[in-house]
Formats: structure tokens, C-alpha cells, sequence
């Protein structure tokens, strides 16, 4: 999910302010002012990709430098785009224009799109300059043209807000039209937000294949290799998508939640770079994030996490007489202050738990799909080579033999760690780079061989990370029913 899309949303329409009527005379010099925030966005990205060609252009390879100095500086712009595009809308004014000067309030889409038409505006020129930057560092042969660039781009946004989009929208224009006494009803939005975001989440195979060019894998040894792999594990789906990125990703995932309704994509750069098998551990990656249920566990985190933040919320509260104490706060503005201060501690203390506790717990998990997709391309003889291939074609059957997934072999492990530093190597990821969800490369792939070391390691990882899981649990359990009696206390007359 783009999080600066999401932000945007947020920009646009989290805070209602209907916005004040601009005076006639100054509205020209307001759409100008506009005008300027976005073009200046488009010269610098324009400068941004210039800048990458140029390096490209004299040194004749894209160095790592390079590429680290492209990743810093689009970041930088998105900030930046999403900076202007909130002066745009609350310091232009840009909302009012819409919602009165132009009267389009209460239009059905028109007047969001209208608000929303300055950020696509922004992301259009951000895309067109950083495709300069995008086609040295992949060369001009593996780049779409300029158009089909901006058109993938595009697609791809739409298609992962389109989510978020279609529930707003659906609550805010057509619930609230079609039935607005129920509408009013104080238990109206938690109940329509929870059936809308699971209808969204049984559908989302159908928004990603919105978003990526995909076809089906055609037939052939390696999809061959990887039904016999879904088969072993016991993995259900309803198709192989080769994922088109224009040669420029090397990816895969799995979309959606229902066994019936659920794709697996593999990008085409990743099938062009990886061998068969390395391209099956990837899968097993993926599979492994299925089979130990971290979405499931995930949904209820963020569930628990809501019980927490909404008891802290009452719990944390800053003396009047503190904020009264501030020099800079006018004793009118005290009561008003100190709601706001409170709010922005909540929000620090939310931001701090999630970092912190979201962040150990996805690592934690990655390790174990990456253990996962080992033992998928493991033979289960911790001595091996000889190796045995479970999925070659024609490969004697496998009786007699360990059961697939019992345990870690050194080749196994060794086909994976490949995996994951070509795909490091191809996305242009320095393998020692942090990442706050995944961990760094490196260290994952340390992980893994240390395991290789010491035989009695893997049970012991997987017990601490049931333990890990259970604690969270019980916690964000004892949390909700604390929240939820608390709440009904509240209620009672
Ligand atoms: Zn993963
Ligand atoms: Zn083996």
C-alpha cells in the first residue's frame, strides 16, 4: 500500500473543514499559487532524475552510491510533494475554492476528485521526472517508454487505494444517502467499517490484479515444480500470475485471504534472475507467511492495539495548571492547549508501542517465513549433499525418504540465502541496509546459517517465537476486556 497515497487521503479529507469562500478577486491568484507549489515539485524531480542520468551518464554504470543517493532523494521528494500538497489544501485554501467558491460540495465524487486533482498533479510530475532516474539506472532496453511508465504507475496507485476510496466513499455518499436514519446510529461506523474492510479483504485478489499487469504462468517445468511444492506443503490456491514490472522488480507475493481465491505473484524479473528452485524458496517464503497465519495475527495486533490506544487515551491526562504554568500560551487558549498537547502524547506513546513492538514482532516473523521457504527446497538430512530434489521432474518418488518440512538441510539453506541476496542484488537494496519491518539481508541471512551450525537451533527459535506470540496475546486480550468493561461501566445509568 502506498503510505504517502494514504497520507494524501488523510491531508484531503481526515480533518473536515468545510474551508471559508475565497474572495472573488483573489481566486486567480490562489489557482496560481497552486500552479507554482506543483511546478515546483516537477522541477524537482526533474532535477532529481537529471541529476541520476547525468551520474549514470559519466561513470557508464549505475554505482551503488548512486542508487542510495536516488533512493535518499525520492523519499525526500515524496515528503516534499506531500508538504505542498497540505499547504496547497489548508494554506491556499484549496478545499474552499471547491466546496464554495465552485459549489461542487455534496456532488457525488466530484468534489473529492476536485480536492484530491492537486496531489495527482504532484505525483503525475514526480513519476515523469524520476523516469529520467528509473531508465539509466535500469537502461533504456529493460525501461517501458515514458508513457506506459506513467501509465504502470498509475494503474498501480489506483488500484491500491481504490480500497480505502470505495470505503469512504460508500459510507460517506451512498450509506449516508440510502439509509440515513441507520446512518446517524452512534454503533453505525465501527459496524460499517468492519464489513466493509472484510468484504475489501476476501476482494483484494481483484484490486492487485487491478493495480499489476498479470497473466497466468504458462505451463512448463518450473510451474510444474512449484504445483508439486504447493501440493507437499498442503498450500491451496486458484493460479501462478507472472507479475509484469517491465523487468524492473524482482518480487513475488500472495494476495488474499480465502484458500479458493488466492494468487501468487511472481514478478518477471524475478523468474528471468532466480534459478527454479531459488524461485520456489521465494514461493516457500510466501507460503510460510501463510501457513504460520501472521495476517491473521496481524489484524488481531491491530484490533488489540486499538483496545490500548483508546484506554490510554483515557488514562493519559496533563494538569491544566501545567500548561497554564507555559509563558507563550494565552490563558484562553489553556483548556484548548492542553487537549491538543494530550492528544500529541497519545499519539507519540501509540507511535513508540508500534515501533517498537510491530516492528520486533515482523522481523521475528520474517525469519520464520525465511525458515518456511529453507525447508520447502530442504531434502530433511541435516548432512547433506548428496541432496535430494523433492520437485525435479521425473525424480524417484520420495518413500522412505524424511517427510518434506521435518528439517533444515545445508543446501536447502544455501538455495535460499541465494534467493535472497540476488533479489537484494537486483532491486539495488545494499544487503547490510536496516529495514525496519524485515531486518537487513545480512542479518537474515546470518540467521539462517546459524542455524545450519547448530541443529537444535530451528525448534528453538520456533518455541520462542510461539512464546513471543502468546505473551503479545494474552496482553492485548487482558487489554480489550479491560477496555470493553471499563466501556460498558461508562454505560451504565
Ligand atoms: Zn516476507
Ligand atoms: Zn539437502
Amino acid at each position: 500500500m502506498p503510505i504517502s497515497l494514504l497520507i494524501a487521503l488523510l491531508i484531503a479529507f481526515g480533518i473536515d473543514l468545510p474551508g471559508p469562500e475565497v474572495p472573488g478577486s483573489l481566486v486567480p491568484f490562489r489557482i496560481l499559487e497552486a500552479a507554482g507549489g506543483v511546478l515546483l515539485i516537477a522541477v524537482m524531480s526533474f532535477g532529481l532524475g537529471g541529476w541520476v542520468a547525468s551520474r549514470v551518464a559519466h561513470a557508464g554504470y549505475a554505482s551503488g552510491r548512486v542508487f542510495r543517493r536516488y533512493i535518499q532523494g525520492s523519499r525526500l521528494l515524496t515528503m516534499a510533494g506531500l508538504g505542498i500538497y497540505a499547504w496547497i489544501i489548508h494554506g491556499v485554501g484549496w478545499s474552499g475554492l471547491v466546496l464554495s467558491n465552485w459549489k461542487l460540495e455534496g456532488s457525488i465524487l466530484v468534489d473529492d476528485l476536485a480536492i484530491f486533482a492537486p496531489f495527482l498533479l504532484i505525483q503525475l510530475a514526480t513519476w515523469s521526472g524520476l523516469y529520467l532516474a528509473e531508465r539509466a539506472l535500469h537502461g533504456a532496453r529493460n525501461c517501458p517508454p515514458w508513457h506506459t511508465y506513467l501509465t504502470l504507475k498509475s494503474r498501480q496507485a489506483i488500484g491500491l487505494t481504490l480500497p480505502v476510496i470505495l470505503i469512504f466513499v460508500l459510507r460517506h455518499d451512498v450509506f449516508g444517502r440510502l439509509w440515513p436514519g441507520w446512518h446517524r446510529h452512534p454503533a453505525a461506523e465501527p459496524i460499517e467499517l468492519a464489513c466493509l474492510g472484510l468484504s475489501i479483504l476476501f476482494a483484494s485478489p481483484l484490486f492487485i490484479r487491478l493495480a499489476w499487469p498479470t497473466r497466468s504462468l504458462p505451463d512448463g517445468p518450473l510451474r510444474r515444480r512449484l504445483e508439486r511444492v504447493a501440493r507437499r506443503v498442503g498450500f491451496r490456491f486458484t493460479d501462478f500470475l507472472v507479475w509484469d514490472t517491465g523487468g524492473m522488480m524482482v518480487n513475488a507475493c500472495v494476495t488474499g485471504v480465502l484458500p479458493w481465491f488466492r494468487y501468487v505473484l511472481l514478478s518477471d524479473a524475478l523468474l528471468d534472475s532466480l534459478s527454479p528452485a531459488e524461485v520456489a524458496a521465494v514461493f516457500g517464503h510466501e507460503v510460510g507467511h501463510v501457513a504460520h497465519r501472521h495476517l491473521p495475527y496481524f489484524g488481531f495486533f491491530f484490533m488489540g492495539s486499538l483496545a490500548l490506544i483508546s484506554l490510554a487515551a483515557g488514562a493519559i491526562s496533563i494538569p491544566e495548571a501545567w500548561v497554564a504554568g507555559l509563558p507563550w500560551i494565552d490563558p484562553s487558549d489553556v483548556s484548548q492547549a492542553t487537549e491538543i498537547a494530550e492528544a500529541g502524547l497519545l499519539l507519540a506513546a501509540a507511535g513508540v508501542f508500534f515501533w517498537l513492538v510491530f516492528g520486533h514482532l515482523s522481523r521475528r516473523f520474517e525469519r520464520q517465513a525465511d525458515v518456511f521457504g529453507c525447508k520447502v527446497v530442504s531434502c530433511g538430512d541435516p548432512d547433506c549433499p548428496p541432496h535430494f530434489d523433492f520437485d525435479e521432474e521425473g525424480s524417484p518418488p520420495a518413500e522412505g525418504r524424511p517427510r518434506p518440512l521435518d528439517g533444515l538441510c545445508p543446501v536447502g539453506i544455501q538455495v535460499f540465502t541465494d534467493a535472497l541476496s540476488c533479489v537484494a542484488r537486483h532491486n539495488g537494496l545494499d544487503i547490510r541496509a536496516r529495514s525496519w519491518r524485515h531486518g537487513s539481508i545480512a542479518s537474515r541471512i546470518d540467521f539462517l546459517r546459524g542455524l545450519q551450525a547448530n541443529p537444535r537451533g530451528e525448534p528453538a527459535f520456533q518455541r520462542r517465537v510461539r512464546a513471543l506470540r502468546a505473551t503479545v496475546a494474552a496482553l492485548l486480550m487482558a487489554t480489550f476486556a479491560v477496555a470493553l468493561f471499563t466501556h460498558s461501566w461508562e454505560l451504565l445509568p
